[in-house]
């Protein structure tokens, strides 16, 4: 059992999907996290769904200008500190490449990338004065091995990936680890617009033979920002039930 008692920890993405059980994973866990995401009738079901006190919702459009700043101070202002991020929120807007809006690619990076720089280099001045602290980015296989209509969101995971890397470089003599964290197929809102033909497909190259869930990466992010992983950084973990190997 993994504990994380007294940790405090910044979800983003937190309202539903992925992000929410994240959210419950590390609350159950004993962290206090501070779930943030747009939807904030979502985020405060979630808090009803946690246990008591542990979850603290935090309405924030993290696109928005001044959004890494309006997360922590929210945060800081419920946890007090910040031990843990978790990097999660994301966006597509499919399309091919021809076909592709500079505003579809400026709203996948904003999102998927640019936000989760920002916010990172606004925690880790925290961490890097406590000399302790766990990263999390959530990427994509997608993001290694490229996507037929996802040239913007494929563009964005794999420099998510690298920035990861970067950033455990940078930060690992003060005992801070960054990890990424590559989900294949999940079943979620963002994946239920595929269709039935494209699900078939993607399924065919599951050597587990189902879509994953939610808990399946929630489980292995609770694993990467517990003390259990302590000698683990600058990793990317694919939860992907094989499809990538
Ligand atoms: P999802 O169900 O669509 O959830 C996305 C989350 O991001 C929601 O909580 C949403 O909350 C939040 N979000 C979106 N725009 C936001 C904004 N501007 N500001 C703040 N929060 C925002 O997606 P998911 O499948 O759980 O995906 C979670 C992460 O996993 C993403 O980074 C995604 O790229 C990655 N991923 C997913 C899969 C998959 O198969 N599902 C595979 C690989 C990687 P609000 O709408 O309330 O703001």
């Amino acid at each position: 059992m993994i504990d994380l008692t007294g940790q405090k920890a910044i979800v983003t993405g937190g309202s539903r999907g992925i992000g929410r059980s994240v959210v419950l994973a590390l609350a159950a866990a004993g962290a206090d996290v501070a779930a943030v995401a747009r939807n904030a009738e979502a985020l405060d079901q979630l808090v009803s769904e946690g246990p008591a006190g542990h979850i603290h919702p935090v309405a924030v459009d993290l696109a928005a200008e001044g959004a890494a700043e309006t997360t922590l101070a929210a945060a800081r202002d419920k946890l007090g500190t910040v031990d843990i991020l978790v990097n999660n929120a994301g966006v597509t807007r499919d399309g091919l490449l021809v076909r592709m809006s500079a505003s579809d690619w400026d709203t996948v990076f904003d999102l998927n990338l640019k936000a989760a720089f920002l916010l990172t280099q606004k925690v880790v001045r925290i961490m890097l004065k406590a000399h302790k602290g766990a990263v999390v980015n959530v990427v994509s296989v997608v993001g290694q091995i490229g996507n037929a209509g996802q040239v913007n969101y494929t563009a964005a995971k794999a420099g998510l990936e690298a920035f990861t890397k970067s950033c455990a470089r940078e930060l690992a003599s003060r005992q801070i680890r960054v990890n990424a964290v590559a989900p294949g197929y999940i079943d979620t809102e963002m994946t239920r617009a595929i269709s039935d033909q494209a699900r078939q497909a993607m399924l065919a190259q599951v050597p587990l033979g189902r879509a994953g869930t939610p808990e399946d990466v929630a489980d292995v992010i609770t694993f990467l920002v517990s003390d259990r992983a302590r000698y683990v950084t600058g990793q990317v973990w694919r939860v992907d039930g094989g499809m990538v190997m």
